[in-house]
């Protein structure tokens, strides 16, 4: 599932490809009812909050999309292609609208002469890095999300209210720290509660936790205060450094055996789905469990209670 960092890369890359332009936006499958209201109106900013983008083309009108486990964009360059799977929403530079044209489609063309796109697979070999720059994307597709809508103001307004600091943002994290210090619930429930700290997710929960050393049941109340405001600045850099490529890399090159260089696919992360295998750094095997429907993952003993 993406988290704040690939929310943040998407707003950022679909900022400099379409703000300010007039985009064609279609829902070919018929399952965005309001495309066309803001079909062919200039999309005046993108918003990423936590998990949330907003594409804001008026202030009654603001595009709210959110992944959740199983969304992602494709990004396209040249003719928009013919319209394939669970296509939610089609976003396209009005110049790119010239499918079945006799227009030459532009560069980033593979062997076949079809417009290239990227699909990210979750998990797979494939990590989703795409040398396209984001000036050259001419469409993107929306397939999976959990919501994509047309919002309001008030209807912004009102899930701005509901969300809590998020990291990418510059927010001033106090409002998360005193939650944290009143809640009897386990911090690393916590972590994930996006009322409290918007944009952490499920990798990004079992890192800081690994990171800080802290045993994910402790009760937020009996956390010092210092360790969960080391939490919040440790994962400003991780989230930004996961904005670069959507891999996140939580490992420090000392605790990976093979040390300096680009970390090997299985040397990423501390905990996060490593469980049955030694702890890099104390060699116990990492434990997982399923808390609030996720799987958590912890270090028994460099975490302990
Ligand atoms: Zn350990």
């Amino acid at each position: 599932m993406p988290e704040g960092n690939e929310i943040h890369r998407w707003a950022e890359r679909h900022t400099k490809a379409f703000v300010g332009k007039k985009l064609h936006v279609e829902a070919p499958g018929g399952r965005f009812a309001d495309a066309d209201a803001i079909d062919g109106k200039t999309l005046k900013k993108i918003h990423a909050v936590g998990k949330h983008l907003g594409y804001e083309f008026g202030p009654d009108a603001i595009l709210h999309v959110h992944l959740g486990r199983y969304g992602d964009w494709t990004e396209g360059v040249g003719e928009l292609l013919p319209v394939k799977g669970a296509l939610r929403v089609r976003l396209s530079r009005q110049c790119a609208k010239k499918a079945g044209s006799s227009a030459s489609p532009r560069s980033a063309q593979d062997d076949n002469g079809e417009a290239s796109t990227t699909r990210h697979g979750w998990y797979s070999e494939d990590d989703g890095s795409t040398s396209l720059e984001p000036a050259d994307v001419d469409w993107i597709e929306l397939r999976g999300p959990s919501d994509c809508s047309l919002y309001d103001r008030e209807q912004w307004k009102k899930l701005l209210g509901r969300l809590g600091p998020d990291a990418l943002n510059g927010d001033d994290p106090e409002p998360a720290f005193a939650k944290i210090a009143r809640s009897k619930t386990q911090i690393a429930a916590l972590l994930m509660d996006q009322s409290v700290l918007s944009g952490i997710g499920n990798i990004y929960r079992a890192e800081l936790l690994y990171r800080a050393r802290l045993s994910p049941f402790l009760a937020g109340k009996d956390v010092p205060k210092t360790t969960v405001e080391a939490m919040w600045n440790d994962s400003i850099p991780l989230l930004k450094a996961g904005m670069v490529d959507r891999r996140i890399v939580t490992t420090l090159p000392k605790d990976r055996p093979h040390g300096e260089g680009k970390p090997l696919k299985p040397e990423v992360h501390y905990v996060y789905r490593r469980h049955g295998k030694p702890c890099w750094v104390c060699g116990t095997k990492v434990q997982r469990q399923e808390m609030a429907g996720r799987s958590l993952y912890w270090c028994p003993t460099c975490q302990a209670e």
